[in-house]
């Protein structure tokens, strides 16, 4: 009932109101979207808006938050805007009428939504999902239920190598038996014979997060490769390895660019990942540290600068804001950090740290425009001018106060950055998700 009136409605307005109101209708096409699940998914906030449009968007958003800082660039998009998600989730369910489902969480909240498609994700990997599923039920392997701990198949992660067309498949099991084990890998393999290799992650705990601690390989070598500016890079099931292969090399080239390196200079690669960023750098380098803190990606690294026969670069697990503060207490001259911190940022441990590194550049990598003000702020001393950055709406008030405080009463004593060139780039296509590299050189 209320839907048809909503239709009435529409078709009575006349074409001149429409006219007039460019912005509703876009408005009404992003939430009837192309796709047909966007509005109970949320991911693709953009769903329905053309992609220029959406660049647009993200271009204004940047400058807004960030030109005060220095200047922003032109956004770098995609030629192919669709299927860029290099990396696909799927949670599995059993819903009365319907059976065994795959799908995604219906957004804020623990409902499943079923997909078997998506205009952002490989579409290979969306196949062996759906395989998966079908498997699954003639196979007779019941769904993990959350609320009573019953049950095996919990979620599917893949994970595609772009250039190498490599394809790592993990079953995430509410507990580490898979029956018919052998049957189950070589039904699923005939189905889709680029799969390299099959890995049982163990997750029995009530949690959000999709991987629990414990594995086992059960087909192939438990990783997959991928080439990335050049290299071969290995990636373990829980290594952060970035989504967008196409963007990210856009990315690290522009990064690479900002360090302005002339092979004699030591460079830090914190929040390293995999080595990815040091790695693709390091022949125009003297000597490359890298710094991570999940384990299975240090491991990574060291093998990755191993198998690209690099070896002007080492890799440390550690806290980066911890490390950080042991390289400034040992002196070590270092002359370019790269930085690219989780979506929350850095820390203030971090950033002092830096500071009294004094390093000639540093190239800080965001996938957090708010994150990313909040500590150009800091790096910047830009609340000496009065300025009211967007710290504030990011940790509260009283954090951005203590936060600015702290740094101002080190005045003097650390150096000072100024920012000389932010670059979005779209690593997330129809989503609102904004990834921008910035340029910052020391100022005294
Ligand atoms: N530079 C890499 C990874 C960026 S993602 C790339 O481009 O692929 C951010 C990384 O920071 C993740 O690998 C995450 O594990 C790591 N990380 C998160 N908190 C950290 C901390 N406190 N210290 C060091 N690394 C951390």
């Amino acid at each position: 009932m209320e839907e048809s009136r909503k239709r009435s409605d529409k078709r009575n307005k006349s074409l001149k109101s429409r006219i007039q109101q460019p912005s509703l209708k876009r408005e009404a096409s992003f939430r009837e979207g192309v796709c047909p699940v966007a509005k109970k998914c949320g991911g693709c906030r953009y769903s329905g808006v053309p992609y220029q449009e959406q660049l647009a968007k993200k271009q204004k958003q940047v400058e807004q938050l960030l030109k005060g800082f220095g200047k922003v660039n032109r956004i770098i998009g995609m030629d192919k805007p669709e299927h860029y998600r290099n990396k696909v989730h799927a949670v599995y369910d059993f819903q009365k009428g319907k059976g065994i489902v795959s799908g995604i969480y219906q957004e804020n909240s623990h409902d499943v939504v079923a997909v078997d498609s998506c205009l952002l994700e490989n579409q290979k990997a969306d196949a062996i999902i759906v395989s998966i599923r079908e498997l699954a039920k003639s196979f007779k392997i019941k769904t993990y239920d959350e609320d009573t701990g019953y049950g095996l198949l919990r979620h599917v992660l893949v994970r595609v190598g772009h250039i190498t067309g490599q394809i790592m498949v993990v079953l995430v099991l509410g507990s580490p038996i898979l029956p018919s084990k052998k049957n189950f890998v070589s039904a699923l393999c005939k189905l889709h014979p680029e799969i390299t290799t099959i890995v049982v992650n163990v997750n029995n705990k009530k949690t959000s997060m999709v991987l629990g601690e414990k594995e086992q390989v059960i087909y192939g070598k438990g990783y997959i490769e991928d080439v990335l500016c050049g290299r071969t890079f290995r990636i373990s099931p829980k290594s952060f390895y970035q989504v967008n292969s196409v963007q990210t090399e856009k990315l690290y080239r522009k990064a690479i660019e900002y360090a302005d390196l002339t092979g004699e200079e030591t460079v830090i690669d914190a929040y390293c990942g995999i080595g990815t960023i040091g790695l693709a750098a390091a022949s125009d380098a003297g000597e490359v540290i890298g710094v991570e803190l999940n384990k299975d990606a240090v491991r990574d690294a060291v093998i990755n600068a191993r198998i690209n026969q690099i070896k002007n670069a080492d890799f440390y697990q550690n806290d980066a804001g911890r490390f950080m503060v042991q390289v400034a207490q040992a002196q070590t001259k270092v002359d370019v950090v790269f930085m690219d911190p989780p979506r929350s940022g850095s820390t203030e441990e971090f950033m002092d740290a830096l500071l009294q590194l004094a390093p000639d550049r540093i190239v800080y990598i965001s996938c957090n425009p708010d994150t990313l003000a909040r500590d150009l702020k800091y790096l910047t001393g830009a609340w000496d001018k009065g300025k009211t950055g967007p710290g504030e709406k990011v940790q509260g008030q009283e954090k951005a106060v203590r936060y600015a405080g702290k740094a101002e009463g080190a005045k003097g004593r650390l150096s000072r950055y100024r920012v000389m060139e932010i670059t979005p780039v779209d690593m997330f296509p129809f989503t609102d998700c904004i990834e921008c590299v910035t340029l910052l050189q020391k100022s005294n």
